[in-house]
């Protein structure tokens, strides 16, 4: 029987359904699969040089990463198993990936893909060498899913956990309704993939997929789509079904500024069927950046989506790329003066404030005249073109405030918001604004510090 090992280095805190919805598809195979989430278990060099597939999961720039060591040792280790990685980042960064050895990759709907690998290898004689290394593939085929298989993956009590309002927490899951995205945003590394489209997960399977994950104790689930209302219809009809199934089932969302003003009519029925907060990629206050960006909304769209979630009694959960080409130092403290009179500074993880805009390999960033100006070649080691601002004391604030995030990860949000107001206004030279005028909210908020969907910097992460 053909061994596959499905391997995930970091997925911000969460039990990884890019493990548990291929290792369905490939047992459906007939394969014998295991998984190996190295946020929370040990490298297990046998895992490695016993099976005859590895494929490693690669949703984000941080993942990608980090498994650069663990593909060189499975490599070294097991030099006669396939080696393939799939998701988000894998086609981004398919020819750096075949330096190290890796034979398949495959982006988009993956799932369909990696079986198809598994009955390949399946058939192909015995000592052969078996299959060529294959083109990467972008697969967009509208796929009848499975439901996710997680009995490999550690128990939910071992990933992030959520504090709520009360200071309680709760066991959080984890799943995706859709992946992909109807929108084009220059920045955004779903776009080089989707290319504007999305896909659904059949509603059936999201439900069995929570309900699985609720009699594993699961209190809480995040939706990873990309967007939630890409497919508001889809959207709405699972979390009436979850609601009905599971009362006291708390979880949260991602919808995009222009979706919240669109979708107005649903952000009520959110809140009653047990969305606690939803966050929202605003990336900057200033309209010229956001029309640079392609994001769809200006900054009163923004101011407007703050008072609308407020009035449905949901907790917008905003994130930002404060660091890009186009900022000043006058810009960033107008940004921490706009969140604090909107009263969100306790909202806002703080290394949202140390974000710096991350050009990948294939990102509509490089369309730019000015981007391209500022951009390097492709770094195999940041696995970015790496870009210096214009203005070296912008820089300078970045990898300050970076610095500062980094020692006081597990501090209080409001103390670092205060410490880096000091900072970035003295940069400025000007005085930094009360906090007074921002009374402390209690926000819902992961235990990871990194779940707000920000890139952290592997180098601040350690592989169990
Ligand atoms: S709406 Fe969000 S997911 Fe969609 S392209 Fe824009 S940033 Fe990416």
């Amino acid at each position: 029987m053909l061994r596959a090992l499905l391997v995930s280095t970091y997925d911000l805190g969460h039990q990884p359904f890019g493990l548990a919805s291929p290792a369905a598809w490939l047992a459906r195979e007939g394969c014998e699969v295991s998984c190996l989430d190295l946020s929370k278990q040990k490298l297990d060099e046998t895992q490695l040089a016993s099976a005859d597939l590895i494929a490693f999961h690669l949703p984000m720039h941080t993942a990608t990463r980090m498994a650069a060591p663990v593909i060189r040792k499975a490599q070294a280790l097991n030099p006669s198993a396939r080696l393939a990685a799939y998701g988000l980042y894998a086609p981004l960064n398919a020819d750096w990936l075949r330096t190290l050895g890796v034979q398949h990759v495959f982006g988009g709907e993956y799932e369909a893909d990696l079986a198809a690998l598994v009955r390949a290898l399946a058939t192909a004689p015995a000592g052969d060498p078996v299959l060529p290394a294959a083109p990467p593939a972008v697969s967009l085929a509208k796929l009848t899913f499975l439901t996710p298989d997680r009995s490999g993956l550690p128990p939910l009590d071992r990933y992030a956990t959520l504090r709520v309002a009360d200071g309680s927490t709760r066991i959080a899951g984890y799943t995706e309704a859709s992946r992909g995205c109807r929108h084009l945003c220059r920045h955004c590394p779903v776009v080089p993939v989707y290319g504007g489209q999305f896909r659904v997960v059949q509603a059936d399977v999201v439900l069995a997929d929570i309900d699985a994950q609720v009699a594993a104790g699961a209190q809480h689930i995040t939706f990873g789509d990309p967007d939630f209302f890409n497919g508001p219809t889809h959207a709405t009809r699972i979390v009436e079904r979850l609601h009905e199934r599971h009362p006291s089932l708390t979880y949260d969302v991602t919808i995009k500024v222009e979706h919240l003003l669109k979708q107005r009519a649903l952000l009520p029925r959110l809140r009653e069927t047990g969305c606690l907060f939803v966050t929202s990629a605003v990336e900057s206050i200033d309209d010229r950046v956001l029309a640079i960006l392609d994001k769809g909304h200006t900054r009163a769209d923004f101011e407007e989506a703050v008072a609308l979630c407020r009035a449905s009694e949901l907790t917008l959960v905003p994130t930002f790329v404060p660091f890009h080409p186009w900022m000043s130092l006058d810009d960033y403290c107008d940004l921490l003066d706009t969140l604090v009179r909107l009263a969100l500074i306790d909202h806002i993880a703080p290394i949202q404030l140390a974000i710096r805009l991350l050009v990948p390999s294939g990102s509509r960033l490089l369309e730019l005249p000015d981007v391209c100006a500022l951009a390097g070649v492709f770094d195999p080691t940041t696995l970015t073109h790496r870009w210096e601002h214009p203005d070296p004391r912008v820089d300078a604030l970045q990898a300050d405030v970076s610095s500062l995030v980094g020692r006081r990860l597990t501090s209080h949000r409001r103390e670092l918001f205060q410490a880096i107001a000091e900072l970035a206004f003295e940069r400025a030279g000007r005085p930094a604004p009360s906090l007074a005028a921002a009374p402390p909210r209690e926000v819902p908020q992961f235990d990871e510090p990194w779940y707000c969907c920000a890139e952290p910097n592997p180098e601040q992460l350690t592989l169990v």
